[in-house]
């Protein structure tokens, strides 16, 4: 059965048809779909929601859709859901990880605890939504590292491979990453569905 997956990120549905090979999922664009959803939950799981309800109701297909960020904990939790508007949306990645390593400067190792949140939601055209997430727990380097990925990659640091996950290869972060369990997580719940 096909399904959108509410995102414009070619990436993002790259990376989703490598975790989900066995379902026939359609980009936005691929759907003919081209809205703006305002993401204005209160968490990650409320914007997943509302994503993929406002797409399944659209489209009449099951629907697709995540949400993401980083939760610094010496910042209370900050970027956290406004990760990608933090310091403003247009504010090059360079800008906002040089800023955060700056509000973090004289933190020490113990206290730069960090994470990645993903939370996924699948809306059925029956109103029925299946929920999914999971972490990746760091810490905020002192330094920006590596050229992969994106976004606040290049600080994030995971103390069990001494490296920021700017510094893993796509295969290596999909295995770890807060995007890569939720799927998994996702693809197990659709499987139990039987909507392959
Ligand atoms: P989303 O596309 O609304 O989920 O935005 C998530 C934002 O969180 C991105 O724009 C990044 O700023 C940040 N983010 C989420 N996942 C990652 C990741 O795997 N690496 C780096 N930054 C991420």
């Amino acid at each position: 059965m096909e399904m959108i997956f509410a995102t414009k990120n070619k990436g993002k549905i790259k990376e989703i048809k490598q975790i989900l090979p066995d379902f026939d999922i359609l980009s936005m664009e691929d759907a003919g779909i081209s809205i703006d959803i305002i993401e204005d939950g209160k968490t990650f799981i409320e914007n997943a929601i509302k994503k993929a309800s406002e797409i399944a109701k659209i489209s009449g297909k099951i629907a697709l859709a995540d949400d993401s960020g980083l939760e610094i904990d010496f910042l209370n939790g900050t970027p956290g859901i406004h990760s990608a508007r933090y310091l403003g949306e247009n504010t090059p990645y360079v800008e906002k990880n040089n800023h955060i390593l700056h509000e973090m400067e004289n933190v020490p190792e113990q206290q730069r605890t960090a994470r990645f949140v993903c939370a996924i939601a699948a809306v059925f055209p029956n109103g029925k939504i299946i929920t999914a997430q999971d972490t990746i727990e760091g810490r905020i380097a002192f330094e920006s590292k590596g050229t992969n990925g994106f976004g606040y990659d290049p600080i994030f640091f995971v103390p069990e491979l001494g490296k920021t996950t700017a510094e893993l290869s796509p295969e290596q972060k999909n295995a770890i990453s807060h995007r890569g369990k939720a799927l998994q997580k996702m693809k197990q719940l659709l499987l139990q569905e039987e909507v392959h």
